[in-house]
C-alpha cells in the first residue's frame, strides 16, 4: 500500500539536511509522496523538485506556519501547516519575508539578553547555525549548546529562551485565524499540525468553524491512544487527516522520514478538496 510522509523539515529551517537529501531518504524509506513543510519558508522545494522527478517521488508544496495566542501562561505556539502551497503567490511570499525580517530582529534582541546574563555568544554564530533557514530559537539554542552552557536544547530552552525564560523575548505571533485565512488565499489547505502540544479541543473546534481544513491525526509524537482521539475528533469536525513524521535530521534523533506513514488515499482527500477550492482570485 502506497505511503506518505506529509511533514518534513530541511536546512531551510531548523532540519539538518538539503532538499535533495530529504529526497533521497524519502525514496529509501519507501515513500510514495512527501511534503516538505519547513517553518514559514518555502524555498527548499525548487531546489529538490528536479530530484522527486528523477526518482518518481510526489513532492507536495507546502510548510508550517508559525501562528501563537496569548493563554493564561504566556504564548502558546500554534504551528500551522500548509499543504499544496502555491509558490508563486506574491502577498503570501512578501508576508513570509516581513515574518523573517521580525525573526532576525527578534533573534538580535535575544542574543543581545544572552550576553548581558554573561553567555558569551555573538550574533553570527546564530546566523550561521541557521545556514539559509529561518532564524529562530532552535539555532540559538544550538550555539548554547556548542559552547557547553547547556547540555541540550531543552535546557537552553528552560532555562533562558523559552516562555519564561531570563532572555526569553516575545514574539509577534500571527493569529491561528490568519494563518488558516493567509494559506487559504495562497491556494493551501491548511491543517493543525501535532494537535497534541495546543491540547485544547474547544479551540481546534473554534478553528474549524474559521476555515481549517484539515488536522495532524498522525505524527511522531502520537501515541495510538492520541491517534484514535483525534481521529474522532476529525469526523466529528469534518477535518481531513493527515499525518507525518516532523523529521528534522540529526536535530531531532529517532524520528527517520516515514516514521509515521499515512496511507495514500489521504493525499487524495487533499487533492480532492484542493480540486474543489480553486485558489482565490487576488
Ligand atoms: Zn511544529
Ligand atoms: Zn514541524
Amino acid at each position: 500500500m502506497p505511503t506518505a510522509d506529509l511533514h518534513v523539515h530541511t536546512r531551510y529551517s531548523d532540519g539538518t539536511e538539503t532538499p535533495q537529501r530529504v529526497v533521497e531518504m524519502a525514496v529509501e524509506a519507501g515513500l510514495s509522496a512527501m511534503a516538505i513543510t519547513d517553518h514559514d519558508i518555502m524555498d527548499a522545494y525548487e531546489q529538490a523538485a528536479p530530484f522527486a522527478a528523477a526518482q518518481g517521488l510526489e513532492l507536495i508544496p507546502g510548510l508550517e506556519m508559525s501562528a501563537g495566542l496569548l493563554g493564561p501562561n504566556g504564548e502558546v505556539d500554534v504551528h500551522m501547516l500548509g499543504l499544496f502551497m502555491d509558490l508563486h503567490h506574491a502577498p503570501f511570499q512578501q508576508r513570509l519575508a516581513e515574518q523573517r525580517t521580525r525573526r532576525i530582529r527578534r533573534t538580535h534582541e535575544m542574543v543581545e539578553r544572552l550576553r548581558a546574563l554573561g553567555l558569551n555568544i555573538s550574533i553570527e554564530e546564530v546566523f550561521a547555525v541557521a545556514g539559509e533557514g529561518a532564524v529562530g530559537r532552535p539555532h540559538v539554542a544550538q550555539v548554547l549548546v556548542t559552547h557547553g552552557y547547556v547540555a541540550t536544547p531543552r535546557e537552553a530552552f528552560d532555562r533562558y529562551i523559552g516562555n519564561n525564560g531570563p532572555a526569553y523575548v516575545p514574539g509577534t505571533p500571527t493569529a491561528p485565524q490568519e494563518a488558516i485565512r493567509a494559506i487559504r488565499e495562497a491556494g493551501g489547505i491548511p491543517v493543525l499540525a501535532h494537535p497534541i502540544y495546543v491540547k485544547n479541543d474547544a479551540l481546534i473546534e473554534q478553528w474549524a468553524r474559521e476555515g481549517l481544513v484539515g488536522l495532524e491525526v498522525y505524527h511522531s509524537s502520537h501515541t495510538p491512544e492520541v491517534v484514535n482521539r483525534y481521529k474522532k475528533l476529525a469526523d466529528r469536525l469534518g477535518l481531513l487527516k493527515t499525518g507525518g513524521s516532523d523529521f528534522h535530521g540529526t536535530s531531532r534523533e529517532g524520528v527517520p522520514i516515514g516514521s509515521a506513514p499515512i496511507p495514500y488515499e489521504l493525499v487524495e482527500a487533499l487533492k480532492a478538496w484542493k480540486a474543489a477550492h480553486p485558489t482565490p482570485a487576488s
